[in-house]
């Protein structure tokens, strides 16, 4: 059988993983400054999380949500307690989309409403409801006509509230940073002013959480860079380190009703351990102020650096814009400095999405690395 042909492929092919490292089969290294597309959170292979992983698996990896699975209280209370959201409910499904669809579902349902406003550059994923609120033509096979979609420019508080005024908006779903779009963080007073224009207007306010949450930003939440209180929050990617786990967080005064949510993978044992290894390691390590250390110095080295037109982003969330495409400058940086970093649906926007333990050493490898590829000439920046 052929393999469905996703993504192009660059033939590089890593077989483990170490730190900020992968490495392939004949041992060459490579400076992980995509994360796995912001999904490595603790750093590959970390052994806190191999073993917790791995001791669950040989106890009992599964069974179904149709008995006790203590794990998931101890999930929920952790990352109530480290995100500050303890009276928030967790629903734990398997993706940032199925999070997201979840999200979509109760706020028509709570609302007795259908219209979603979503903004321009939005990704929030591929699934019927979630690709119909992402700002992507290219990916938008499924025209889901359950959930029309209105799409506004980011920070446009005028828009959203003309839209929120004709009375039949069920949601506004917006990314903590808008991270496919091109890291593009939405001002804190659009953002504050949001919970109040919708819940005027009989709607929900869901935050998309799935990229720049889970310490991301160098806040538990990005959302929490200003003083906001979503209806609901998804999250996923950063959650399980590499396993597939994501949830829906759900505001109190939503009151879901018990049965309307339900999925045969999501909160399963395994799943579990790995979502507790990251919140122990999270902790533990206390990454989130290693998140916003390393995650300054980058934005302020690489702007003072003057090769970029703009440098944007939180912690280690972070967007380099160019005059021109970044296709060729990320070739060379892969190939000749093996350095992985990610692109965004702006063709002149880089993102770094680099572990949150990464150290400052490989801070400046990764500066350097930019510094020759884009000025093989010069030897270093710092
Ligand atoms: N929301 C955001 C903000 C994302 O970046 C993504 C994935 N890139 C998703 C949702 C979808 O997540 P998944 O691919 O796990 O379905």
């Amino acid at each position: 059988m052929t393999l469905f042909d996703v993504y192009s492929l660059y033939p590089i092919e890593p077989v483990r993983g170490e730190g900020t490292y992968v490495f392939t089969e004949e041992g060459k290294r490579y400076l992980d400054f995509y994360g796995g597309h912001a999904v490595i959170s603790i750093g590959h292979a970390h052994p806190h999380y191999v073993k917790k992983i791995s001791d669950q698996v040989a106890r009992i990896g599964f069974y179904s949500n149709s008995v006790e699975n203590p794990l998931q209280q101890e999930l929920a209370d952790k990352l109530g307690r480290l995100s500050g959201l303890d009276d928030y409910q967790l629903f734990l499904v398997s993706s940032g989309a199925e999070a997201n669809e979840n999200a979509l579902k109760l706020a028509s349902f709570r609302t007795g409403r259908s219209r979603i406003i979503a903004f321009r550059g939005a990704f929030h994923g591929r699934t019927s409801a979630a690709v119909n609120a992402t700002d992507n033509e290219a990916i938008k096979a499924p025209i889901n006509r359950n959930y029309p979609i209105t799409f506004l420019e980011l920070d446009d508080l005028a828009a959203v509230r003309e839209e929120l005024d004709k009375g039949d908006v069920a949601a506004v779903i917006i990314e903590g940073i808008q991270g496919i779009g091109g890291i593009h963080v939405p001002e804190a007073a659009f953002l504050e002013a949001l919970p109040e224009l919708c819940h005027d207007n009989g709607a929900l306010l869901i935050l998309d959480e799935v990229q720049s949450g889970y310490g991301r930003s160098g806040k538990f939440f990005a959302f929490q860079h200003s003083e906001v209180r979503p209806d609901i929050i998804t999250v996923a990617k950063g959650m399980g380190n590499g396993f597939p786990i994501g949830g829906v967080l759900i505001a109190p005064e939503l009151e879901p009703k018990s049965g309307m949510l339900g999925t045969t993978f999501g909160g399963s044992h395994l799943a579990c351990a790995a979502g507790i290894a990251v919140l122990d390691v999270i902790e533990q390590e206390n990454l989130l102020e290693n998140t916003r250390t390393q995650g300054n110095y980058l934005m302020e080295t690489l702007e003072a650096s003057g090769l970029f037109t703009e440098v944007r982003g939180h912690g280690l969330m972070i967007g380099l814009q160019m005059n021109g495409p970044i296709g060729e400058l990320r070739k060379r940086l892969l190939f000749e400095h093996h350095v992985f970093t990610g692109s965004a649906k702006d063709p002149n926007t880089i993102r770094l999405l680099p572990p949150l333990n990464v150290c400052r050493e490989e801070c400046d490898r990764m500066i350097e690395a930019f510094q020759q590829a884009l000025n093989p000439e010069e030897v270093s920046l710092r």
